[in-house]
């Protein structure tokens, strides 16, 4: 089968590999109907993660189900699935308490932009379609499989609630799918940070009811200016380096919570604030699984549509220039067909 894999920084290959197949009996192997590229895969891509030369590459995928082991019984061939991109058994103790990214027996989906993915704890992780969905709701299934549900977790994480005054820190598809969760759970005012006018425009469909469009101190001063000098109820960090998470804190206002979903990288926490302030910090990577059932009745019933984070669709084949497209920003994220 054909499957991207990364040789070096800024170096997306295209490949031909076995397909997976059926080692342990809670696997199942999913045929990719859609892929993408995430803001994380552009860590390694950009440097900033260490590099396993030839690794295959991408972990959010939808797509039928081609086999099954033999301790998968909700599930069969022929099945449309969402994968998020961790897998749980949904039946251990972390799970069962709602963690299913810390599962016992996490696995993660690796290589899944290619024809074919393994899901290992199939059972406890997949979640089905009744039937083949639309093809027009195919993005939209394929942004649950993490962005969409890592977003509404940052939200989660922040106590956003019925009323209040959220800002979101990314306009990355994580951050704006952190906006279309907060205008879900009520949230009146909506503060979105985005120097870039295309991620604002979408920001604002998705419910954003401000945008600033500075950064650093300048935004911080803009926040606490449409604030009345307050500061934000929920502060959503979605990008994860250092001068994020600064200018998550310094909107944040007394006795609120950050809620961070990007994966961190050189992040200092700024304790002293959170100490004399009361400012928590919550979240980390999503249990996805534990969204799923709930965002899919949402985007079935057309609710919410976080699909449109995909402003530029590839062939699989072309998945070296959705790289560097997300990489220079002229796309916002790419999705691909095998
Ligand atoms: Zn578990």
């Amino acid at each position: 089968m054909r499957v991207t894999t990364i040789h070096a920084p800024g170096d997306i290959r295209l490949e031909e590999r076995p397909a997976p197949t059926i080692t342990a009996p809670t696997d199942a192997v999913v045929r990719v109907v859609a892929a993408c590229v995430c803001g994380s895969d552009l860590w390694p891509y950009r440097d900033e993660n260490e590099i396993t030369p030839g690794n295959p590459i991408g972990h959010e995928v939808v797509g039928v189900v081609e086999e099954v082991g033999d301790d998968v019984r909700s599930f069969a061939p022929g099945d449309f699935v969402v994968v998020p991109f961790c897998h749980s058994d949904n039946t251990c103790a972390h799970c069962r308490a709602g963690m299913t990214s810390a599962c016992t027996h996490l696995g993660i989906t690796s290589g899944g932009q290619a024809e074919y993915a393994l899901v290992t704890q199939a059972e406890g992780t997949l979640v089905k379609t009744d039937g083949m969905p639309d093809d027009a709701l195919v993005p939209s299934l394929l942004a649950l499989s993490d962005v969409m549900a890592t977003g509404w977790h940052a939200a989660v994480a922040s106590r956003v609630a019925p009323g209040s005054t959220v800002a979101v820190v990314g306009d990355g598809a994580v951050g704006l799918c952190g906006v279309l969760a907060a205008r879900e759970m009520g949230a009146e005012r909506i503060i979105a940070l985005s120097r870039h006018e295309p991620r604002q425009a979408l920001a604002r469909e998705f419910g954003a009811t401000d945008v600033v469009a500075v950064r650093g101190k300048e935004a911080t001063e803009a926040v606490r200016e449409l604030t009345d000098g307050i500061g934000a109820d929920s502060v959503l960090e979605c990008v994860g380096n250092g001068p994020a998470m600064r200018t998550a804190f310094a909107i944040a206002r007394p006795g609120s919570t950050v809620g961070f979903v990007g994966v961190p990288h050189g992040i200092e926490l700024p304790v002293a604030r959170m100490f004399g302030l009361n400012v928590g910090l919550a979240g980390g990577m999503a249990p996805v699984r534990r969204y799923l059932p709930e965002l899919l009745e949402k985007v079935l019933s057309g609710a919410i549509d976080p699909g449109r984070v995909f402003d530029l669709e590839l062939p699989l084949d072309e998945v070296a220039e959705a790289y560097r497209a997300m990489d220079e920003r002229r796309a916002i994220k790419v999705l691909l067909r095998p």
